[in-house]
């Protein structure tokens, strides 16, 4: 096995620094910018630093985005409250997400457009999750996404549909435009690869996968593998047989088993996997749920497409496999934008979902005393509380606290943080809220000079079952919001390495793995997210001629420690009354605040963070 020095690998190399221009940086390198822009681009890429979607390094939570909470939340530093209120607002919202964002919209539609309204949210950026990569390479932007990213239409409700139809967007047309699919379905199809530290051998296996469809079965692949031959028997029996190993429990008893019994249980136990096969799918849940497989029921894991249902009886169906999700190739960011810009016409005139990904938004309209809507980032809410009639509201921005006052206030930020923020509610509901603990997600983008690697392998993708992040795949071929890249652009190329952290080891309980992971991505350093996927893509690439050191053109770690939100776990959970289960108790309406955010819905999507919008500003009434 190759060994890469750090330098070999290109640590040292100027443009992966966080908050470097990468043009420039390219350019003090001579890395061989063609483009006539370049000869201007000082100027240009010193206006893209303010910009923060050009921003490389760590973000998702980035540094300066998340101290102040952590200061009160987790340390108990006492903050000031200050006296003099020095601005009023018919409605503050505290957290720009999706939710926040929603929330600021359907204000306006309940009570009217001349509302005053300000949006308040802790980082650089809004969005929320819906954040996006601007890599500037070549003349040319490289949009990656950063967070959210599909639109799973199938699952909005009215409301949810009525918002999207509103803005304007067409997902039979996003669909159209899109051949993306996670590198599942691209030119090339999927592939695993083992890496020699985990696995004593570097190897690509190329038109397989752990889990998926039929046709990705690895059965025919096995004796490629570089596992003992122990193991490969155990899973060629394990993908090879077809039983119901479940035949004598009544229907009853068979569902019970399916939903109390963990999978790594069922592959030990029914399958006859030993350690070593079941350890291929320690992160294979990664990235669909921000979870170790191991947390997971039978029932949520075959649901996720890990492979067992030709134990239960049941017959794996190519078709649902297809993922038919709406994508903007910034994700959901665009869908955040195109929220921005209703709210705030003046930030991207003429913006529309047709070149809402291109569009020019001009971050100096965010906070306007003109407007009617504003949106303060780097504003970290540190307490509410009613007073009479109104909502007393102090934040921090600039390491200084001020003090807001608003006839109603919206809190759609993370619930695990609002029994610190707002302590007068009741005990009852702050357990609830406490009960929130998100999974963690990490989404890295790394921009290569070229997709030509991958195309020699004949992949667009791998999972990756030794690594930090559990898959890596090409972003491309996502050609809506005017953006054009299609699946065989052969310039510069996103590639995505997503997935979460593993846990430290001996941790059993699912709330204290999520905080052991948690944890762990705050304090991982850029260079040890860097070393990782610089070694990955040498090691992958390496046989193509791809060279780390010359071929990577920037690197953006999105790390989210507060994920997806806590969906409730067939293993971990119980069932609750109705009205009952922590979510409700936690979004109840406490005089003239409401509760928003995904977590509100207990469920990790877009449409949630949405749904429950609508229902927290709902709640406010009629206007009188
Ligand atoms: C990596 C990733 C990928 C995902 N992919 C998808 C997907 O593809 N499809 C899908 O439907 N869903 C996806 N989700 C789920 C996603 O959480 C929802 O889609 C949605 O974006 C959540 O929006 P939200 O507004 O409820 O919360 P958030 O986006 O978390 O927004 C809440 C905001 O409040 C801020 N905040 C917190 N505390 C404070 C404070 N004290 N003061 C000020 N601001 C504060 C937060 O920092 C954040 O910016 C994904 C989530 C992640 C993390």
């Amino acid at each position: 096995m190759p060994d890469y020095s750090d330098k070999a690998l290109g640590l040292g190399t100027q443009i992966t620094r966080r908050d470097l221009l990468h043009d420039a940086g390219l350019l003090s390198l001579g890395l061989g910018l063609t483009s006539p822009s370049y000869s201007e681009s000082t100027t240009v890429a010193e206006s893209r630093l303010n910009y923060p979607p050009t921003r490389t390094g760590l973000r998702g939570s980035h540094p300066g985005s998340y101290e102040a909470a952590h200061a009160y939340a987790r340390d108990g530093v006492p903050h000031k409250q200050p006296d003099r209120i020095e601005e009023s607002f018919d409605l503050v919202v505290v957290g720009g997400g999706i939710s926040g964002l929603a929330a600021a919209y359907y204000y306006q539609r309940q009570f009217g457009q001349d509302q005053k309204i300000l949006i308040l949210d802790n980082h650089d950026d809004f969005g929320g999750h819906a954040k996006r990569n601007e890599f500037h390479q070549g003349g040319r932007m490289q949009l990656a996404i950063g967070g959210t990213h599909n639109l799973e239409y199938w699952q909005f409700n009215d409301t949810v549909h009525r918002l999207i139809e509103d803005l304007g967007i067409d997902i039979a047309k996003l669909r159209r435009q899109t051949q993306f699919n996670y590198g599942r379905t691209g030119v090339n199809g999927q592939a695993i690869w083992f890496d020699a530290e985990t696995f004593g051998a570097n190897r690509l296996v190329s038109g397989c996968s752990l889990k998926g469809p039929p046709s990705a079965s690895p059965l025919p692949y096995l004796d490629q593998f570089p596992i003992s031959e122990k193991a490969k028997a155990e899973l060629r029996q394990f993908y090879g047989r077809k039983t119901d190993v479940l035949s004598d429990l009544s229907d009853q008893d068979r569902n019970d088993y399916l939903h109390n019994t963990g999978y790594f249980e069922f592959l030990q136990s029914k399958a006859g996997l030993g350690e070593e096969a079941r350890a291929l799918f320690n992160n294979a849940s990664h990235g669909s749920w921000g979870l170790e497989t191991s947390c997971l029921s039978v029932a949520e894991a075959l649901e996720d497409g890990l492979p067992g249902l030709n134990l239960i009886g049941a017959t794996a169906i190519e078709s649902d496999w297809d993922y038919p999700a709406g994508f903007f190739p910034d994700g959901n960011a665009s869908l955040a934008r195109l929220l921005v810009q209703r709210l705030i016409p003046s930030i991207a005139p003429g913006a529309t979902p047709d070149n809402i990904a291109i569009a020019a938004f001009d971050y100096s309209e965010l906070d306007k005393a003109s407007h009617s809507v504003r949106i303060r980032l780097q504003s970290t809410a540190l307490h509410v509380e009613n007073r009479e009639n109104v909502v007393y509201l102090s934040y921090s921005n600039g390491g200084k606290n001020h003090a807001i006052a608003a006839r109603h206030c919206v809190m759609a930020c993370y619930h695990s943080i609002l029994p610190y923020i707002c302590p007068s509610l009741s005990e009852r509901q702050k357990v609830a809220q406490s009960y929130q603990v998100k999974y963690p997600l990490l989404l890295t983008n790394v921009l290569i000079r070229s997709r030509a690697p991958f195309t020699q392998l004949g992949i667009d993708g791998a999972s990756c079952p030794g690594r930090m992040h559990a898959s890596l795949f090409l972003g491309s071929g996502i050609e809506t919001g005017g953006y054009e890249q299609s699946l065989t652009d052969p310039g510069p190329v996103p590639v995505t390495f997503w997935g979460s952290l593993a846990p430290k080891e001996g941790v059993t309980h699912v709330k204290d793995q999520l905080r052991s992971s948690r944890e762990k991505m705050l304090r991982l350093s850029f260079e040890d997210y860097e070393r990782e996927v610089r070694s990955v893509l040498q090691n992958l690439l390496g046989a193509t001629g791809f060279r780390a050191d010359r071929d990577i053109l920037a690197i953006t770690v999105n790390r989210w420690p507060h994920g997806y939100s806590h969906e409730y776990l067939d293993l971990w959970d119980e069932d609750w009354p109705l009205g009952e289960a922590p979510h409700e108790v936690a979004r109840q309406r406490f005089g003239n605040i409401t509760f928003a955010n995904a977590d509100a819905g207990a469920s990790a999507y877009t449409h949630t963070a949405i749904e429950q919008a609508a229902r927290a500003v709902g709640e406010f009434g009629k206007p009188s």
